[in-house]
C-alpha cells in the first residue's frame, strides 16, 4: 500500500498532523450540514404560518367577513398566528446576535430569590390561568454572578415551558444553592417529563419531543438552545432531569466570580 508508506516512514508529528487534518475536514462536513439543515428548518417554520396567515386571509375576502362570528374566529387565528411569527423572528434574531457574539454581559452578583421573583411575577397570570401553583423557594441571600437582563431571560423561557407543558393544576418549584464554585438554579413541574432518548437533543434548534404539543403551546422550538447559548456564554452549564410521567427539573449552573470559589453562606 503506497499510501501507508510516508505515514509509517514519517515522524510520527507528520501522522498526527495528517489525522487533525482529516478530522477538521468531518467537523467543517459536520457544520455544513447543521447549517443547511438550520436554514431548511428555519424556512419552513416561516412557511407553516405565513400559510395559515394567508389562507384564512383568503377566505375572509371570499366573502367569509360578512358572517360576524366566522370573522371574528378568523380574525382570532390570524392574530394568534402573527404573534407566533414574530415571536420566532424574536427568538431567530436573539440566537443569532449570541451567535455571532454581538452581546456583551454585563455581570453583577444578584440576589436570586428576587430574580426569580421578578421572572415569576411576569408569568403569574399564565400560570394562574392553568390554576398553576408556581413557588419561589429560592433561598433569601443567595447571590448569582450573571447579567441581568440574560438571567431572566434563561428563567422565563424555563419557567414558560415548565407552564406551557405541565398539565392544569400542576406545580412549578424555583430552588437554589451554591456549591464550592457555583451557583445552581432549578425550575421543576410536575408535566409529563422528557422521555431519556430526546435528553441530549431537546437543546438543538427546533427540537421537539412532539411538534403538534409544542406548535399548540405556541412553541417557537427555540427557547432551549437560546437558553443553552446564554448559559454557555457565562461559562455554566445546564442539566435537565426528567422521570416521564412524573416531571422535569432543569437546572443551571453559574460560576462565582474569579477568586470568591469556596466561599459560601452570605455574602
Ligand atoms: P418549544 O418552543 O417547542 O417549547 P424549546 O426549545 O423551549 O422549544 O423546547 C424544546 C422541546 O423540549 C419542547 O418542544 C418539548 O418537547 C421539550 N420540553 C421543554 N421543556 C419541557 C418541560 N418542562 N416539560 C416537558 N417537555 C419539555
Amino acid at each position: 500500500d503506497v499510501h501507508a508508506v510516508p505515514f509509517r516512514r514519517g515522524t510520527t508529528g507528520a501522522l498526527v498532523g495528517v489525522v487533525a487534518v482529516l478530522h477538521d475536514i468531518t467537523e467543517i462536513r459536520r457544520l455544513e450540514q447543521v447549517r443547511r439543515e438550520f436554514v431548511a428548518n428555519v424556512s419552513h417554520e416561516l412557511k407553516t404560518p405565513v400559510t395559515s396567515l394567508k389562507g384564512f386571509a383568503e377566505t375572509l375576502l371570499d366573502g367569509a367577513m360578512y358572517d360576524e362570528k366566522t370573522c371574528r374566529a378568523f380574525l382570532e387565528i390570524i392574530y394568534e398566528e402573527s404573534e407566533r411569527l414574530s415571536r420566532l423572528i424574536q427568538d431567530l434574531l436573539q440566537l443569532s446576535q449570541i451567535e455571532n457574539r454581538q452581546i456583551t454581559l454585563r455581570k453583577g452578583l444578584l440576589s436570586a430569590r428576587d430574580e426569580v421573583a421578578d421572572v415569576v411575577r411576569l408569568v403569574a397570570h399564565t400560570a394562574e390561568a392553568k390554576r398553576q401553583t408556581v413557588e419561589n423557594r429560592v433561598p433569601e441571600g443567595l447571590r448569582v454572578y450573571a447579567d441581568r437582563d440574560r438571567l431572566r431571560q434563561i428563567l422565563l423561557n424555563l419557567l414558560n415551558n415548565a407552564i406551557a407543558y405541565t398539565p392544569p393544576g400542576g406545580r412549578i418549584t424555583l430552588t437554589g444553592g451554591e456549591d464550592a464554585d457555583s451557583t445552581w438554579l432549578t425550575v421543576r413541574d410536575t408535566g409529563p417529563g422528557i422521555p431519556r432518548e430526546h435528553l441530549d437533543r431537546i437543546f438543538e434548534r427546533f427540537y421537539r419531543v412532539d411538534k403538534d404539543r409544542s406548535r399548540r403551546s405556541g412553541g417557537t422550538g427555540l427557547g432551549l438552545a437560546i437558553v443553552k447559548h446564554l448559559v454557555d456564554a457565562h461559562g455554566g452549564r445546564i442539566e435537565v432531569k426528567s422521570k416521564p410521567g412524573k416531571g422535569s427539573a432543569f437546572t443551571v449552573h453559574l460560576p462565582k466570580p474569579e477568586g470568591t470559589e469556596g466561599e459560601t453562606g452570605d455574602r
